[in-house]
């Protein structure tokens, strides 16, 4: 195992994951866990599930790949709409997408019909932040292409919200989906199945309003593995924001000049940020890159400063925390530190369960200031999507 390793305590998505589809339950709202960025892990998967979520849903082809090598039944959901050129693995990976595009439903038709399946087809509305959407009146355009296709089954609506230009969910725009749905539904008369709001930046929305409407799914990300609103990204109430720790290894310690000297240009990754104080700064440089996380997304334990990150090093001011060559620091991670952390194959991804004995005291620490024991793990997550492309 490599000291460079992001573990995640399925304890704690579990835990979040039950958290919120109780609290959701009250109004009529279901889960599905999505898990693009986990890269589709099985394990981060299994966890949702155990916690409640209805199903999973995955951006990736490959990552829903993934979790149908290891997963039987629950029902599985491309969120992006499908790729022209992928149609076929789409029906064969997935029992529902997302979609806006009439050439694409006739690639999944065909597709389905030789793979003799039937593909569930959830339709995507625009409500105002201008990603992927179906425009309100053209809606009822699109519904009859999915009901002419014998191998499509239209199983309901759904729209995505605060993703492109971070417009807020609110009983305007969730009402404007309640009130297509019941117009559809007399059009056609039919009844749709599956209402999907949108994504974790819905909650709020969904667990203070007087009514839901229609709305009778959530697809839920973020929420669920950092514990955090996306709106704001506050932590929500009784949810981990702890269940991902980044673990690097120190490689130099030194005591240097808080400021630099010589002439002064651009740094690796542009302009360096201004340091303000004088004297001196206890360093350490962790083996950690910009290729491997995002260091806006890092959130490095108490005591801690980041000084800066180039493709392989991480600099940080210890402070007075006693640091050594070949200590670990383990951090936090926000999103986008996530996701990036996730991708990097030289990130080992580690998953952590509290052993199911009757007095478990095993509970995986939250970051903290450097140690010297390497914590062995069980490694879970070896099959990445990345070698399976
Ligand atoms: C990413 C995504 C989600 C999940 O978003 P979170 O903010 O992580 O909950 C849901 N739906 C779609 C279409 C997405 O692209």
């Amino acid at each position: 195992m490599t000291a460079l390793r992001l573990a995640t305590d399925l304890d704690k998505v579990e835990h979040n994951t039950r958290v919120l589809v109780d609290r959701l339950a009250a109004t009529g709202i279901r889960v599905t866990g999505i898990t693009k960025a986990v890269l589709g892990s099985p394990e981060v998967a299994a966890a949702m599930l155990r916690g409640g979520a209805c199903g999973l849903g995955d951006s990736r082809v490959p990552n829903l790949a993934r979790l149908a090598s290891h997963d039987r039944s629950p029902l599985r959901t491309l969120i992006r709409s499908p790729m022209l050129s992928q149609a076929g693995r789409v029906v064969a990976v997935a029992d529902v997408s997302l979609n806006t595009e009439a050439a694409v439903l006739a690639a999944l038709d065909r597709a389905a019909s030789r793979q003799k399946r039937t593909h569930g087809v959830v339709l995507m509305i625009e409500l105002g932040d201008l990603r992927e959407g179906i425009a309100l009146d053209d809606t009822p355009q699109a519904v009859r292409t999915v009901l002419g296709h014998s191998c499509l089954r239209l199983v309901g609506l759904g729209a995505n919200l605060a993703c492109q230009n971070g417009v807020v969910p609110d009983d305007e725009n969730m009402g404007a989906l309640t009130g297509l749905v019941e117009n559809i539904e007399a059009l056609h008369g039919i009844c749709l199945d599956v209402v999907s709001g949108g994504n974790s930046a819905n909650l709020s929305w969904a667990l203070h309003t007087h009514d839901v409407g229609r709305i009778d799914e959530l697809r839920l990300g973020e929420a669920i593995l950092l514990g955090v609103d996306p709106l704001d990204r506050t932590p929500i109430p009784g949810l981990h924001t702890d269940a991902f720790t980044l673990t690097a290894e120190v490689i130099e310690v030194a005591i240097k000049p808080a400021q630099p000297w010589g002439d002064r240009a651009q740094a690796a990754f542009g302009e360096a940020p201004v340091r303000t104080s004088g004297g001196t700064v206890h360093q350490a440089i962790l083996a950690v890159g910009r290729q491997d996380v995002d260091p806006a997304g890092l959130r490095p334990p108490p005591g801690i400063t980041l000084l800066g990150m180039s493709s392989d090093h991480l600099v940080v001011d210890h402070g007075d925390h006693r640091v050594a060559v070949g200590d670990e620091i383990g951090f936090g991670v926000a999103y986008s530190a996530l996701l990036r952390a996730m991708t990097s194959p030289y990130v080992t991804k580690i998953g952590h369960r509290r052993p199911a004995t009757p007095k478990a005291t095993h509970v995986p620490t939250p970051p903290q200031g450097p140690t010297r024991r390497p914590v062995p793990d069980i490694e879970v997550g070896g099959d990445a999507p990345a070698h399976a492309q």
